[in-house]
């Protein structure tokens, strides 16, 4: 997997300029979307980003780590404080609080400690993370139930923003301001990647992308703007003629026609190229689509190369699985999936190779 952080880096700006008056965070959860946000977290970092979204204290200490002295707020979007607090304390990481416990925990700790910073997420619709109304209601009656803690975020999450038409974008917006109103005042962030793009309604002071950092087109039915980060490619360990029909790969359900060339590439379902792309998927040797034919092993993976030239299909060539022209997206529409599932399942033994992210000079 070849990341490409200048191009990380150019998202950012293009969706800090786009979304201009609001802060531009970064989210990084699941390891930067799969991309390694060791790499990307500080790439983002020397780009300007100040505020970064992970999904739980074990990402946050690693993103910490990673950021070493640069200036950064580092929110915790799962939100679960009870036995963390010290974790919390250590790494100098903002929970953001989703439920009545967690608020009153980390109340409590931040009057013992001399006040904390604190997100506050409210549930306006998707019905995942944060306080309902009833619970919303109940902080703003009484205050005090969040006293200690500064409120540096009060923030919601869209569930159909990737869908501009979608009548819930308008009803979320509507339910966040009246959540809000009786709240203390705070800075308000609503918009993912997609939510950038539903107009200037939806930015608030605070905006969250993540897939748009990393390539991946976030509205349904538009081109995607985006600088493509990603490549991702397997090495050919064996090639071989067919000179009589014979089935290929477990299950023995795919016949090869006599005169066709096959390559066994290392990568399988473990690597994360889904077990949904047997029989359906496609690679690219030298921008030629080159199918996946069979099931997809654990480890290993079968494409049909009839065609190519030979030496592009020796073993140790290597197939691009994701390019610009067959991106993530579209790898995940041929598996039945989205291009977000595909990047973050990318396995831990896939080795990551990283260009650019030095103020644009390649490392
Ligand atoms: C994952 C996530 C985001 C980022 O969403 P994208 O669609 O990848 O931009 C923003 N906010 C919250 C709460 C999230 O869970």
């Amino acid at each position: 997997m070849t990341v490409d952080l200048d191009a990380v880096a150019e998202n950012w700006r293009a969706l800090a300029r786009h979304a201009e008056g609001a802060v531009c965070a970064a989210v990084v959860k699941a390891d930067a979307y799969g991309l390694g946000a060791s790499e990307v977290g500080p790439a983002l970092s020397r780009a300007g980003c100040r505020a970064f979204f992970v999904a739980c204290p074990g990402e946050g200490i690693a993103l910490r780590q990673a950021l070493a002295e640069a200036p950064a707020e580092i929110f915790v979007l799962d939100g679960h404080v009870e036995g963390e607090t010290e974790r919390y304390d250590r790494h100098a990481l903002t929970p953001v609080l989703g439920t009545l416990e967690g608020v009153s925990i980390w109340s409590r700790h931040a009057r013992d400690r001399g006040g904390r910073r604190a997100a506050l997420m409210l549930d306006t619709g998707m019905t995942r993370l944060g306080l309902g109304g009833g619970d919303a209601g109940l902080l703003a009656a009484e205050p005090r139930r969040l006293e200690g803690l500064e409120l540096c975020c009060v923030m919601s999450h869209l569930a159909c923003a990737d869908t501009p038409d979608h009548p819930l974008n308008a009803r979320q917006r509507t339910a966040f301001g009246d959540m809000r109103a009786g709240l203390p005042a705070a800075p308000a962030s609503l918009a993912n990647s997609a939510g950038i793009f539903l107009g200037p309604d939806f930015r608030y002071d605070l905006v969250r992308p993540g897939a748009a950092l990393y390539g991946l087109s976030v509205v349904s039915g538009r081109p995607n703007g985006m600088k493509r980060a990603v490549r991702l490619r397997a090495r050919i360990l064996q090639t071989r003629f067919v000179d009589s029909e014979t089935p290929v790969g477990y299950g023995a359900d795919r016949l090869i026609a006599a005169g066709s060339t096959l390559a066994t590439i290392a990568m399988g379902y473990a690597d994360g190229l889904p077990r949904a792309l047997g029989d359906r998927g496609s690679g690219r040797i030298a921008g030629r689509p080159v199918p996946l034919v069979g099931r997809v092993s654990m480890d290993l993976a079968t494409i049909d190369v009839t065609g190519i030239a030979p030496d592009l299909v020796r073993p140790g060539r290597t197939v691009d699985l994701i390019d610009d022209r067959h991106d993530a997206d579209a790898l995940a529409a041929e598996a039945g999936t989205i291009g977000y599932e595909i990047l973050a399942r990318v396995g831990a033994r896939v080795r990551r190779i990283y260009r650019g992210g030095m103020n644009g000079s390649s490392e």
